[in-house]
């Protein structure tokens, strides 16, 4: 039986992009650090800048989340970083995942923004789909949720 890449423990899983089997916490390590590599080799980011992440309350933006207040604290990146919540006004969806960004707020002690299409266009979703049908309604929701995290 082999172990994990990195200790003496037995691996859960194999690192897709190294081949390697690894333990639950290594692969955290593993994964945090080719992210920390991918930063500092692209050099995207400045010291002092303000950063925006967008979190919709998914997985994928509470990974990038936390992955990035956890890198900045460790490697000293000296960002200020927030997070932006976009709240299209679909009700028993957007309203479901915002209680998860609150708790990614509350976890990660970092300031969030909520900006809704209601407070920036005037109509929220539900309002747009009343009026338009579910037809084109995703054309609209696209274009709007790109405006709104521009502005
Ligand atoms: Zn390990």
């Amino acid at each position: 039986m082999s172990t994990c890449y990195n200790c003496s423990e037995l691996p859960s899983i194999k690192i897709a992009k190294t081949n390697e089997p690894s333990c639950i916490p290594c692969f955290l390590h593993w994964f945090e650090e080719d992210v920390h590599q991918t930063i500092i080799e692209t050099k995207i980011f400045q010291t002092g800048e303000k950063v925006a992440i967008g979190v919709s309350g998914g997985k994928d933006s509470t990974v990038l989340a936390h992955t990035m207040n956890i890198l900045n604290q460790r490697h000293q990146y000296g960002l200020d970083l927030y997070l932006v919540c976009i709240d299209e006004g679909i009700e028993g969806y957007r309203d479901a995942s915002i209680r998860e960004v609150l708790i990614n707020e509350k976890d990660l002690g970092l300031p969030l923004k909520i900006l809704s299409y209601k407070d920036l266009y005037g109509w929220t979703m539900d309002e747009i789909v009343k009026k338009i049908g579910a037809k084109n309604n995703c054309t609209f929701c696209g274009v709007f949720r790109r405006q709104a995290l521009d502005r």
